[in-house]
């Protein structure tokens, strides 16, 4: 029998995790090109992505972007087949985010005249093929050095199987960003770009801070940069199991028993010399192990782990957790809520209560401040690191898909006190969730979140005052725009804003549990 006490009612009453909406992705081809400028004092053509994109929004990055269905049509000179297409793409995708085109002939060519090419494919009044046919200008091989191929993780909703190419800057022609998908554009001297990651400024993903830290390392002694560039696994298509977008941060998907089609937690390993694990999430043996390597290799590198945390109760959080103590001989912490509840899987040795600082050793060293955060669960923490301005969210505020909040152990009034504490914390910059990927935008997926919820609730208040009084019948009125199947899902949270509405006196429950306006 499953250890559920309410077993016998099924399914939702024990569904109280994030749930997702996406498939399993499979990786779609893409291209992006490292361009340089200068021998003596190299610097790279980097771009800042929009906040408000969904896929590394807020990210730095090189221009690149994904396979047309036209990039095959073109010819490439000295190479043929993906070799070619995924140059093609690599020179397009540049041309139209960056302004640069990387095709020999181009020196003949105004500005003006360049431009003009740009505009054209932008309104979609001319094909690549033809801005390159009508002045005889042909892309080469040689010009676009291979630099390693990055596959996207499995947790990410976008997954990417990017062709890296390493150029240099032609003669006569601007690098001039398209905004709209790009932030800002600019020419940085590698160095500088590793001392502001450093420095915990920006968010890279990967492959973007292997590159940046390659070139620095090889800013002079560039005929060594391809080999170094393609020198490790992930640019070999490896699965990336280091991800560091800010410095002492690592976010290690796990696979666990979380909702289908949902496949992964965000376990994160955080601090300097001295770390902490929070939610060492998988029950699998094979995950936990990759895990423990992940860690060894942190030790390695003469760190250690003082403790392991566990953001909230949930079972797609807690399942490697004994293991990993067995194996550090560290101890466990969570919030009281949480260790009354998981008593009989896991043992807690010490609490956190809110406001606590956790305090790590390390140059620098760490300090991160327990949030209690209820409404998703009520012994739900969330760290924070005021210096980056970097909170680990748990399931508070996920990368992908949505928080279901369940009651009893969810809260809806609750869930939106904890968003804006979020919001009124003195600096905010990332959110590190336990699904899906890292939210280079904080404030703005956190108002997103807040302004969400409030469309739901007004459309359940309109619902209840147009006479729908039962749950069900609710739903119905306020879910329309979501598929039916997640109806079942949807009446948790509705119940949810009931009860809410009812404690700020909009709506009254009736004793047959049907509800009213006020
Ligand atoms: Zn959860």
């Amino acid at each position: 029998m499953p250890k559920f006490r309410d077993a016998d009612e099924p399914t939702l009453k024990n569904i109280s995790h994030a749930i997702f909406r996406h498939m399993a992705v499979t990786p779609r081809d893409a291209a992006a090109i490292i361009l340089l400028k200068d021998k003596e004092d190299p610097k790279v053509f980097w771009v800042k992505r929009n906040p408000k994109l969904q896929f590394m929004g807020g990210y730095h990055a090189f221009p690149g972007g994904q396979l047309d269905k036209g990039d095959n049509l073109i010819q490439v000179k000295g190479c043929e087949g993906e070799e070619s297409v995924m140059r093609v793409c690599a020179v397009r995708e540049f041309f139209e985010e960056a302004g640069v085109l990387l095709a020999r002939g181009t020196a003949n060519l105004s500005l003006e005249r360049i431009s003009d090419k740009r505009r054209s494919m932008a309104e979609g009044t001319k094909s690549f093929k033809q801005i390159l046919d009508e002045d005889n200008l042909e892309i080469v091989s040689l010009d676009l050095e291979p630099a390693g191929r990055w596959v996207t993780p499995h947790f990410a909703p976008r997954r990417f199987d990017t062709w890296f190419f390493l150029a240099w800057m032609p003669e006569g022609q601007e690098a001039l960003i398209e905004t709209g998908e790009l932030e800002t554009g600019e020419w940085i001297r590698p160095a500088d770009a590793l001392a502001q990651w450093k420095k915990g400024e920006i968010t890279m993903a990967p492959p973007t801070l292997h590159i940046i830290r390659t070139l620095a390392a090889h800013a002079d002694n560039i005929g060594e940069l391809q080999n170094a560039l393609a020198a490790i696994p992930e640019a070999k298509r490896a699965t990336v199991r280091r991800i560091e977008l800010r410095p002492g941060i690592f976010l290690f998907p796990v696979r666990t028993p979380t909702l289908p089609p949902a496949t992964h937690t965000n376990c994160y390993i955080v601090g300097g010399q001295e770390m902490v694990v929070i939610d060492p999430a998988s029950p699998y043996a094979e995950e936990q192990q990759e895990l423990d390597k992940f860690i060894d290799g942190l030790v390695a590198e003469r760190r250690r782990v003082k403790e392991i945390i566990i953001t909230h109760l949930h079972p797609d959080h807690i399942g490697g957790a004994a293991h990993l103590r067995d194996r550090l001989g560290v101890p466990i912490a969570a919030h009281r809520l949480t260790a009354d509840r998981i008593s009989y899987t896991v043992a807690v040795d010490r609490l956190i209560e809110d406001n606590d600082i956790i305090e790590l050793q390390g140059d620098p060293g760490w300090r991160l401040r327990a949030l209690n955060t209820p409404g998703h669960a009520r012994g739900h923490l969330c760290f924070y690191e005021e210096n980056a301005g970097a909170i680990i969210t748990g399931d508070l505020v996920v990368g992908i898909g949505t928080v279901v909040i369940d009651p009893p152990e969810g809260n809806m009034k609750q869930y939106f006190d904890s968003l804006h504490r979020l919001l009124s914390l003195p600096r905010l910059s990332i959110l590190f969730p336990a699904h899906g990927p890292a939210i280079a935008s904080a404030r703005e997926k956190i108002e997103e979140y807040i302004k969400h919820r409030t469309m739901r609730e007004n459309k359940i208040l309109s619902a209840v005052q147009a006479g729908a009084g039962f749950p069900n019948e609710i739903v119905e009125a306020a879910y329309g725009d979501v598929d039916p199947s997640l109806w079942g899902l949807a009446e948790r949270s509705t119940i949810a804003h009931l009860e809410k509405l009812q404690e700020e006196g909009r709506v009254n429950r009736r004793d047959d549990g049907s509800y009213q306006a006020r």
